[in-house]
């Protein structure tokens, strides 16, 4: 996976990327980060890249030119099939597991991440595959929406994760929120493990977590089980759970 990411403020994303797994799976040539100041691409001769927006009212909105090269310029080589051009935004559509998951699939992913008011609308029609918001909230920029897909997308790449099955049974790949989790000890202040864990019984470990993922889900975001597929063991346990969480 190549990430391209169009940005005003590059340094932002330096101890981001230069740390943990997402350094990790750069390190083992598993993606590659390309972050470029689009500042660079501006044809202005004082490098400016926004300008008052046409009729009037607040703020700066971005041009069109340096955006459009600098695209033109990272697409050069690659097909178009293999890659998208997201523009990080607070009226896009809002991203998800799901999301992640269908980006995973590509090769590039290239980010355009807005300040100040807005872009340029031609930018919008004309250059991006995707609006991608990060939540119904508005940042002062895309930076950090453009990280926020980053890991959660390389998290998901063959190879990133020392432990494959970590990232399948996290929550909302399974369309639940993830079971609860213990380690040691035993008992702190009182506070026990739950038995079925010390069991060694993986059927019945197993059950366990599938039950509390299913209660966790119903108490926290019901919303989540209108979109699955319920068994009928599930379906089960959830007229039992229901009146008790
Ligand atoms: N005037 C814009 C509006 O009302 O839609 C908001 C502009 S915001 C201050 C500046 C930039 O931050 C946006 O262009 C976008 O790149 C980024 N941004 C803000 N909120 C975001 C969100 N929820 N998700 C993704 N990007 C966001």
């Amino acid at each position: 996976m190549r990430y391209d990411v169009l940005t005003l403020f590059p340094e932002m994303f330096t101890g981001v990327l230069g740390s943990s797994i997402l350094k990790k799976a750069e390190e083992r040539k598993l993606v590659s980060y390309n972050v470029i100041d689009f500042r660079a691409y501006s044809e202005d001769k004082h490098s400016r890249v926004d300008d008052y927006p046409y009729g009037g009212g607040g703020g700066m909105v971005l041009t069109p030119q340096p955006i459009f090269d600098a695209i033109e310029d990272i697409t050069k080589e690659k097909s178009s099939g293999k890659r998208r051009i997201i523009l990080l935004c607070p009226q896009g559509e809002r991203y998800t597991q799901r999301k992640a998951e269908e980006l995973a699939e590509f090769e590039q992913l290239i980010f355009i991440c807005g300040h100040y008011e807005g872009y340029d609308e031609r930018i919008r029609e004309h250059l991006v595959t995707d609006e991608i918001s990060i939540g119904d909230y508005v940042l002062t920029g895309g930076e950090l929406g453009a990280m926020v897909i980053i890991d959660s997308v390389t998290r998901l790449l063959t190879g990133v994760l020392g432990n494959e099955t970590s990232a399948v049974t996290d929550s909302f790949s399974t369309g639940l929120l993830e079971y609860p989790h213990y380690t040691r000890p035993v008992d702190f202040r009182g506070l026990k493990v739950p038995d079925v864990l010390l069991s060694g019984h993986h059927k019945n470990i197993d059950e366990w977590r599938h039950q509390e993922a299913i209660k966790r889900t119903l108490k926290r975001r019901p919303d989540l089980l209108k979109d699955r597929e319920l068994s009928k063991r599930e379906k089960e346990w959830i007229d039992t759970f229901k009146d008790n969480l």
